[in-house]
């Protein structure tokens, strides 16, 4: 079965305010093995309203609109749902009631705008919200040619998500034929979306009945994979050929299959192969260390480093000779080199990284542009040093090093 999510509030419309609802919800329904094809957000305006509840309703199994539930003009939910479906809404006096005992247990006097709380869908169930005044809807009803499960929920957050969790879930399961949904998530470094997926779209193209998206970040590219069967053992069958055979074509460009940070990874093979790792960079600020050490563990292998943005300290802190800098200049391979070999040999460190490029956006010439950087890796046997140059801007050159430094890390121990 498919779903459809409403969320409905002009505030949603503005930049301070997010729909995080359907989130919530996506997932719940995932865990039922009903996907969500369609998400809208919507003002309060009755027209608006309509026109979107008209669309839903018309081709999604489950249409679930959340917030206008409450007593003000601009309320206009049940109105817009009634008119969709061409059905008349009743005053509830359940609820009339429930409301004016609400009001009174707070000695407040109920205001008549309130009653509209009380208008139900012809045919619907009430659901009680136990954190909010205004009752949820659950209405199952023929639509043109099929069944259509419609639920009108409360919008903050703290409403919506007990009042799903005691009322809705329990109904879903019942209406809803079981399906299974298995997700898979493979991880790929130092590979361009666009590359990637000239290598891939061949193979997961072979598998329409698995769901594929590709999310590019720098440096990593996400391949998320979702197959849907009447049993979990199936679904986890399906998406597992898929991965497998994705995971055969980019061999080790691939770090994780379970979503796992390619910190974690880096820790994990670290800590297996007995390795302590030092750190001196320049260009990336320390955003290399952060990143290692936002790992739980971390100080099972990680020793420390140096954040060394001027030549003084590349020296002091990390014993690059004045004589290197001077002749090669600090962005320079033989910079990254001496920086990698400087803080280990001064941390006891068995492998030790160096990082030095130009972040931008001033600081770039013809010979050394902005987005260049230098990353060295060496264990005092085997130095290694790698040349790039990154696009984007000073965050994303930064965050670009700082993959590539990890990358460079984990190869080596793979
Ligand atoms: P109700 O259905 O209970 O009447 P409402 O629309 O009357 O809801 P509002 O006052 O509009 O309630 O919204 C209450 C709060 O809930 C606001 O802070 C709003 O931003 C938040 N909210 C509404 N919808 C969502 C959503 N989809 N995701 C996250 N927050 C939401
Ligand atoms: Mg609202």
């Amino acid at each position: 079965m498919n779903a459809e999510i409403i969320a409905i509030g002009s505030e949603l419309l503005t930049p301070f305010r997010q729909d995080t609802n359907s989130l919530f919800l996506t997932e719940r329904l995932n865990e039922l093995g009903v996907e969500v094809r369609f998400k809208t957000v919507v003002g309060d305006s009755l027209k608006d309203l309509a026109a979107v509840a008209q669309i839903a309703i018309s081709r999604s199994d489950i249409v679930i609109f959340m917030g206008g539930l409450g007593p003000t003009e601009d309320d206009l939910t049940r109105e817009a749902v009634a008119e969709a479906l061409g059905i008349e809404l009743r005053r509830d006096p359940d609820i009339v009631a429930a409301l004016y005992k609400r009001f009174a247990a707070r000695r407040f006097t109920m205001t008549d705008n309130n009653k509209r709380q009380a208008d139900v869908l012809a045919g619907a169930e009430v659901l009680h919200n136990s954190n909010g005044s205004a009752p949820a809807q659950w209405l199952a009803t023929r639509y043109q040619d099929g069944e259509r499960l419609i639920m009108l929920l409360p919008g903050p957050p703290h409403e919506l998500k007990p009042l799903f969790d005691a009322e809705c879930l329990p109904r879903l399961k019942r209406a809803v034929p079981r399906e299974y949904i298995a997700k898979r998530q493979l991880k790929v470094a130092m590979i361009g979306e666009s590359a990637l997926d000239a290598r891939i779209a061949p193979i997961y193209t072979k598998f329409p009945e698995i769901q594929t998206t590709i999310l590019a970040h720098a440096g990593e590219v996400q391949i998320h994979l979702q197959s849907r069967a009447d049993s979990q053992e199936e679904a986890e069958r399906r998406v597992s050929v898929l991965a497998e055979k994705l995971e055969e074509e980019l061999e080790a460009s691939v770090f994780a299959s379970e979503g796992e940070t390619l910190e974690q990874i880096v820790g994990y093979y670290l800590q297996m192969r007995g390795e302590t790792l030092a750190i001196a960079e320049s260009c990336t600020g320390g955003l290399l260390a952060q990143r290692i050490t936002s790992v739980a563990g971390s100080s099972r292998y990680f020793l420390g480093g140096a954040v060394v943005y001027s030549n003084q300290l590349k020296t002091e802190l990390a014993g690059v000779s004045p004589a290197i800098i001077q002749e090669h200049g600090a962005v320079s391979k033989a910079v990254a080199l001496a920086l990698a070999e400087g803080i280990r040999v001064r941390t006891n460190a068995t492998l030790g990284v160096g990082v030095t490029g130009i972040a931008g956006p001033t600081g770039g010439t013809p010979e050394k542009p902005v987005g260049l950087v230098f990353i060295a890796l060496t264990d005092g046997k085997l130095p290694e040093v790698l040349e790039r140059r990154f696009p984007g801007d000073r965050e994303r050159i930064r965050l670009w090093a700082s993959m590539q430094a990890l990358d460079m890390i984990r190869r080596r121990l793979i």
